[in-house]
């Protein structure tokens, strides 16, 4: 009887153990920060603690999370890929070259997971406060030979089905300066989306099927930059919420990439104080998304991570201080009237930088690794070391989808 007793609680607790292991995601949210390095993130909360009157670092929202890891991001054919090379490798779990996306370095297309997810059952969005046909959204759910062919990958959203578009516009709507092509909007709505414009227009449109959220029709831009915005602009976070609304519906559940895009066109600038505003504003729509985790912990998977490092930033660059009142100047000084002037200065851009003694490399991307955090279930499969196409893998794996 002893023995049986025994093997009775050795059995239970395998299973238990079993189907800890095993537990699936029911809603996943991949938030990517395009460019966002560790010290872009570092940098943003060091001017947090700043802005305290404090030495020191103030977590973020999702660096407080449970679990950090970091994967690296080399592409096919470059030690530094691009923004559609590192999307690819985060879509699809396989590495192309710089320029391609949604397809192997032989243009042979990719099955993004978005698909995958999408076959299986649950809702899917895939969102950016850039262009929606620009590289990282379009990378879950394109397939182009070059990552600037924006028409015909546009022309690729409608066929996908998924439940949840938003971000700025279209890039090049109507191709590449043919007024008379039919606009990407047109395909979009001919596709069975309801498009909205703007926040207003989206909750009185919400129940609809499958809906586009951009910020007017027509229109080719990106969400206006966090710093200077103007009031009533559509916002990273505000489409985050709209997605969940949408999405949340699916009785399955859902899966949603997020994209925190001008992280990158700042750091490219080497725009501290805009870099800082825009991690903060990625910041921001994880909140989001972290409330939703707070309502079904047992069933939420939020996953924070990088495209590639932009702008190769560095907390000092001479003695044992920087010190971020410039940027602070910057940030309580500009307004919307004045915040382009700023942006495209490079002389006042430099100056804070020097001024501050922050340290940038390059205009553009560098190799290093980018960090990962998680929370939620199944999070600490995302500790420690791994490469970017591990990513869309694992989360596969634990939304129990056939990668
Ligand atoms: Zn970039």
């Amino acid at each position: 009887m002893k023995g049986f007793i025994k093997g009775f609680v050795t059995v239970a607790l395998l299973l238990t153990i079993v189907s800890c292991g095993q537990k699936r995601a029911k809603y996943v949210f991949l938030f990517i920060g395009d460019g966002m390095s560790f010290a872009n993130v570092s940098l943003t909360e060091a001017y947090q603690a700043h802005v305290r009157g404090e030495v020191g670092m103030d977590p973020l929202c999702f660096t407080s999370f449970p679990v950090l890891g970091e994967a690296t991001t080399f592409s096919a054919d470059r030690p530094i890929t691009c923004s559609s090379a590192a999307g690819t490798a985060l879509s699809t779990g396989f590495k192309t070259r710089n320029g391609m996306l949604g397809v192997t370095p032989d243009t042979t297309d990719l099955t993004s997971i978005s698909y995958k997810i999408h076959d299986a059952g649950y809702a899917v969005g895939i969102m950016s406060n850039v262009q929606i046909n620009h590289a990282t959204p379009a990378s879950f759910y394109g397939h182009s030979a070059k990552r600037s062919d924006y028409y015909s990958i546009g022309q690729e959203l409608p066929k996908t089905g998924f439940e949840f578009f938003g971000g700025g516009g279209f890039i090049q709507p109507n191709g590449k300066g043919d007024s008379a092509a039919v606009s990407l909007y047109n395909f979009a709505e001919q596709g069975g989306y309801t498009i909205a414009c703007g926040i207003d227009d989206f909750n009185a449109k919400k129940d609809s099927s499958r809906i586009l959220l951009v910020q007017e029709e027509g229109s080719s831009k990106i969400c206006p930059y966090a710093l200077g915005r103007p009031e009533g602009a559509l916002t990273l976070p505000q489409i985050v919420e709209a997605a969940i609304s949408v999405l949340e519906r699916n009785r399955r559940g859902f899966f949603m990439m997020a994209e925190g895009g001008l992280i990158d066109w700042t750091a490219h600038s080497q725009d501290a104080a805009g870099t800082i505003m825009e991690v903060l504003d990625l910041d921001q729509a994880v909140k989001v998304a972290y409330a939703f985790y707070e309502k079904h912990p047992d069933e939420t998977l939020i996953v924070i991570t990088a495209d590639h490092a932009t702008g190769g930033l560095a907390l000092g660059k001479r003695g044992y201080s920087f010190d971020l009142s410039p940027v602070a100047a910057i940030k309580s000084a500009t307004t919307t009237d004045n915040v382009e002037a700023y942006m495209n200065n490079e002389t006042t851009v430099s100056y804070v930088n020097e001024a501050a003694k922050i340290g940038w490399t390059t205009f553009g991307h560098t190799g290093d690794p980018v960090p990962v955090w998680a929370v939620g279930v199944g999070c600490e499969k995302f500790a420690g070391r791994q490469d970017n196409t591990d990513i869309p893998r694992k989360i596969c794996d634990i939304m129990h989808v056939e990668f």
